[in-house]
């Protein structure tokens, strides 16, 4: 196993961590000896970054780990988890799930703590104004937790302002081959390595829909080159080709895939893909272009909308269903455009204004495609549904 030194506390973690999302399943919950005996035996293999959230496998998942890490892997192992920004509205609220996640996990320190799915800086800065930010600077000076960090999943504009905004100790982004120029993109993550925040990578395999649900003329692609590998190896890969990733997070379902990962792991160092397998990708990605529905670039120009629209990340969701066979676009959709959020930046939140396709070097339609985002990936139920929501989670 591959190690990369975080430059900020000299951590060595290994390359590939473990994400515990998708722990093998039996009947309708956790199957819960082998996911203690699959993270047991990562452990023996090297990997040393477990990433849990408090309310993954329905809260479920912080206590599988806190028993599978007793009788000593604790110790040996670097735990990360997240505070739900969007269930905290009182500091109170905040210190009760802190204590509930240490009582799950079975340890009195968090190594890497994070702010789960901050998608603006509004919610920074209504974590800050209600006290949230300050207790946690006292958790870190007590020892209690090693790092502060957030994870994302919104648009690069607020990445940006994000990660300039607060001295964080590291952040969590989505990255892979296909969305280098989606959420954060490659520009967010360059950017988090130049103000030396290591940067951990989630969904490399966007789900296993890079793996399972590639167009043929994809796979064909892949099959070309001289280098024998399969979509996980080359999607995997091309992320650590970057050194500016400390760990890429993997929510392994099974044992297979645990022993493919690790054995790629063992030999995947930065800047290693050679001219012909980079070429690969260019490849693949022309492909995808032209599977594309909006020719969309993500280069930001029409931003911001003066309504909010994530313009951009509304085009990539849309463009994923066509290009992806998958399931979830809708529930992707609703996350990535921070439908919980303070600031939520779906397409129906267009008014027409037509400002943002004067800036478009596309010559995109933009309020035209908007329509069709609208029409298919929230269609008439979407706004009653995201109300009632707010209102549950008193979101303002
Ligand atoms: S047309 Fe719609 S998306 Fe474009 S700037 Fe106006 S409100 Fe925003
Ligand atoms: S300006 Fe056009 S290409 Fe660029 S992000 Fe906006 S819609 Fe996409």
């Amino acid at each position: 196993m591959l190690t990369r030194t975080n430059q900020k506390n000299k951590d060595e973690l290994s390359i590939l961590g473990f994400g515990c999302m998708r722990f093998p399943q039996k009947g309708t919950g956790i199957d819960e000896a082998r996911s203690i005996a699959m993270i047991r035996s990562a452990i023996e293999q090297g990997v040393n970054y477990f990433d849990t959230a408090y309310f993954y496998h329905g809260g479920k998942s912080e206590s599988l780990l806190g028993d599978a890490l007793s009788g000593g892997y604790r110790e040996r192992v670097k735990v990360a988890t997240k505070l739900p920004p969007f269930m905290v509205s009182k500091l109170e609220g905040a210190k009760k799930i802190f204590d509930n996640q240490c009582t799950k996990l079975q340890t009195n320190y968090i190594d890497y703590y994070l702010l789960h799915m901050l998608t603006d800086k509004a919610t920074l800065d209504r974590m800050i104004s209600i006290g949230v930010m300050d207790w946690l600077e006292q958790l870190k000076k007590e020892g209690t937790i090693h790092n502060i960090g957030f994870s994302f999943h919104g648009g690069k504009a607020d990445f940006e302002q994000i990660i300039s905004a607060y001295p964080w100790d590291f952040c969590q982004i989505q990255y892979n081959y296909l969305d280098e120029n989606n959420q954060a993109t490659k520009s967010g993550l360059q950017l988090a390595a130049s103000l030396g925040i290591p940067v951990i990578v989630m969904e490399p395999l966007r789900g296993g829909k890079l793996v399972n649900n590639l167009p043929d003329d994809v796979v064909k692609a892949f099959k070309s080159s001289d280098a024998k590998r399969t979509p996980a190896e080359w999607a995997l890969r091309w992320i650590w080709n970057h050194p500016e990733v400390s760990v890429i997070l993997s929510g392994m379902g099974d044992e297979q895939q645990l022993a493919e990962n690790i054995a790629i792991a063992s030999n995947a160092t930065a800047n290693s893909l050679s001219k012909e397998e980079l070429d690969v990708f260019e490849k693949v990605k022309k492909i995808m272009l032209e599977r594309t529905k909006v020719p969309c670039t993500a280069c930001g120009y029409c931003m911001p909308c003066p309504h909010g629209v994530n313009i951009p990340g509304c085009f990539a969701s849309y463009n994923d269903k066509y290009l992806l066979n998958t399931k979830n676009n809708r529930l992707n959709y609703m996350q990535t455009q921070g439908v919980m959020s303070k600031k939520p930046s779906y397409a129906s939140l267009c008014t027409e204004c037509g400002k943002c396709e004067l800036h478009c070097p596309q010559n995109i339609s933009i309020r035209k495609e908007l329509k069709q985002v609208k029409k298919e990936l929230e269609g008439p139920l979407f706004k009653p549904v995201v109300a009632v929501a707010r209102k549950i989670m008193k979101v303002k």
